[in-house]
């Protein structure tokens, strides 16, 4: 490389650097706030952060790095970049167009918006009060729709808004996808509905201690190989994953006394965040390639974990004797009793207490009505109504008040659209990635009925993890498994699943 382009290199480098730290610096702040930052620091804590954020975005929407990228897109310096080099490039001046397109004043404005929202969100939840709450969501649909203009429409509008969580990701390909699944996951619900076989649950409504709940999860994390080196576990009221670098990944759990797994599912879904987060390639630190290549392959590594290993039967064969030992005399069933307890299907109306089948038509419902908002005008009026019918079309039940309905999500009041299917998206690539693994490792759920979880971690870290951001979702995808997103891995590993719990 000559020394010109080298400096220029160093330059872009360094300048990512800094991006970098700011991330780091911001998400130390928000995990104290979420972890028990005392009351009356939080004023000024809030500035802080609003400060750090604005100085984030002076250097990441810098004329300076505009300069350092088009140098380093110049017909020869290009090619002789590095592979993680380019990669940068190349994300780096994604983020950088998307972020100069929109006015500052507009972007400042919009911030200010969404944070009303919320709070009013979160008032109209409360009060059941959608009215209180409709024209700030008509507020968000429009600056959304505006910045939608000033990014490009693609071949829909939507299709700019998918871009953001799932890059490349299109209506046209959502719509063969979620079809697909929905075709075939309504017939399963509605079988398992009408099976006779019912599980039997009434051994779970008991209370379990706390501090033997604690314990079970830290055993667990560190069976799968959760690094305390790189990490620790503390309480939320809602359970994350924050990675600041990959020596340090930290996550969050809540204790329910009224529910003996709920924590634990918690702690693995975090723990499978921050395995990833992790076991990313060293040379890919202090760039900002060091985080997970999207959202739905980053809930795919939650989502395998949590459902695909910790709620299998193999898994409960090791570890219901450990988790008995923690809880004497209170769980006297057999494993069968209590994996089928913990594995039953029910239409529901709350997202997130859904089970690992019907968490699907959740995510379609919601899909579709973003479609409508976006590319078919709804506003923020039709919703209820829309959202009420497509509950009873999908699930068979709607929900007796807006709070229980429209209004459950946080998504849409900060401007969201499009998260969603992110996370159907992370359950298809678990099942898809369970598949190739399976065939891969040699009886893997022999490994795991035996508690040795650590190959099954290498495996994943050596196929996924490593990349970090180094590859898209659709070549990570693609490398792993030989094929695009099929979602028929999903449909495949849920009826097989039912077909034996509910003995269809
Ligand atoms: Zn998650």
């Amino acid at each position: 490389m000559s020394e010109a382009n080298g400096t220029v290199l160093s330059q872009f480098r360094d300048t990512v650097h800094k991006i970098k730290s700011y991330e780091e610096a911001l998400g130390v702040l928000y995990w104290d706030l979420r972890t028990g930052a005392p009351r009356n620091g939080m004023d000024t804590r809030s500035e802080s952060i609003g400060i750090l954020s604005a100085d984030m975005f002076k250097v990441s929407t810098s004329p300076e790095l505009g300069e350092l990228l088009s140098a380093l897109e110049e017909k020869g310096a290009y090619e002789e970049l590095s592979e993680i080099d380019r990669r940068l490039v190349t994300e780096t001046r994604k983020e950088y167009d998307r972020s100069v397109k929109i006015p500052p004043k507009l972007y400042q404005e919009y911030v200010v918006l969404a944070s009303q929202s919320e709070n009013k969100w979160e008032e109209a939840k409360e009060n059941n009060d959608y009215a209180g709450f409709q024209p700030y969501l008509d507020k968000v649909i429009s600056y959304t729709n505006q910045f939608i203009d000033l990014w490009g429409v693609k071949e829909t509008r939507y299709d700019v808004l998918l871009d953001q969580y799932e890059p490349g990701m299109t209506v046209t390909q959502l719509d063969g996808i979620f079809g697909g699944l929905r075709d075939q996951l309504v017939p399963l619900a509605a079988a398992i509905a009408a099976s006779p076989h019912q599980p039997d649950t009434s051994f779970l409504r008991q209370t379990f201690g706390k501090p033997a709940q604690k314990e079970f999860s830290l055993f667990i994390l560190q069976q799968m190989g959760y690094n305390f080196e790189a990490g620790r576990l503390d309480e939320s009221a809602h359970p994350f994953a924050t990675g600041l670098n990959p020596g340090d990944v930290r996550i969050t759990t809540r204790y329910l006394e009224n529910d003996v797994t709920s924590a634990l599912f918690g702690t693995i879904h975090e723990g499978g965040h921050a395995l990833y987060e992790q076991n990313i390639m060293p040379e890919l630190t202090n760039t900002t390639l060091c985080t997970g290549t999207s959202m739905g392959i980053h809930e795919s590594q939650s989502r395998f974990w949590e459902n695909v290993i910790g709620r299998s039967r193999p898994f409960w064969e090791r570890y219901f004797g450990e988790l008995q030992k923690r809880f004497p005399g209170q769980l006297d069933v057999s494993v069968d009793q209590f994996y089928r307890g913990n594995n039953t299907v029910q239409p529901s109306l709350i997202r997130i207490e859904a089970d690992e089948l019907t968490y699907n038509l959740h995510i379609i419902i919601r899909y579709e009505m973003e479609k409508l908002i976006f590319n078919g005008g709804a506003k923020a009026s039709d919703l209820p109504a829309l959202w009420n019918d497509k509950y009873k079309e999908y699930l068979g039940i709607a929900p007796p008040n807006d709070a229980e309905g429209v209004l459950q999500d946080v998504h849409w009041s900060g401007g969201a659209f499009g998260y969603f299917p992110s996370y159907s998206l992370g359950n298809m690539y678990a099942a898809q990635f369970a598949d190739t693994m399976e065939r891969e490792l040699n009886g893997m759920w022999s490994l795991v009925g035996k508690g040795d979880l650590h190959p099954i971690k290498d495996w994943l870290a050596e196929r996924i993890y490593k990349y970090g951001k180094l590859r898209t979702p659709s070549e990570l995808v693609l490398a792993v498994t030989g094929k695009p997103l099929d979602p028929q891995y999903l449909v495949d590993y849920l009826t097989k699943k039912y077909t034996d719990i509910y003995k269809l």
